[in-house]
């Protein structure tokens, strides 16, 4: 599997670094919106979070609003389109 996400943060932080005004420090940088599996190895895959709303109705009726959060797991790289191992 590829390492993308990995370059891609590590390259985006120096970019960052040599920009930032002298004596600054505590840097972090992250690139969000991936997600760390652990299997054989660890691996980042890119991961959109699916928003989920809806009214239910109450026993006594009216309706409650409702909200729920999923991840979708990319199946591909989203830097260099290469499709990720199936997940063991
Ligand atoms: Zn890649």
């Amino acid at each position: 599997m590829c390492n993308c996400a990995k370059t891609v943060e590590e390259s985006a932080k120096e970019k960052i670094l040599a920009q930032l005004p002298e004596g600054s420090k505590g840097l972090s940088v992250e690139l969000q919106g991936f997600a760390w599996l652990l299997g054989g190895s660890v691996s980042m895959k890119n991961k959109l979070n699916l928003h989920i709303e809806y009214e239910a109705p109450k026993k006594k009726g009216g309706f409650i609003l409702k909200k729920q959060d999923m991840s979708m797991i990319g199946s591909y790289c989203m830097f260099c389109g290469e499709k990720y191992p199936e997940a063991a």
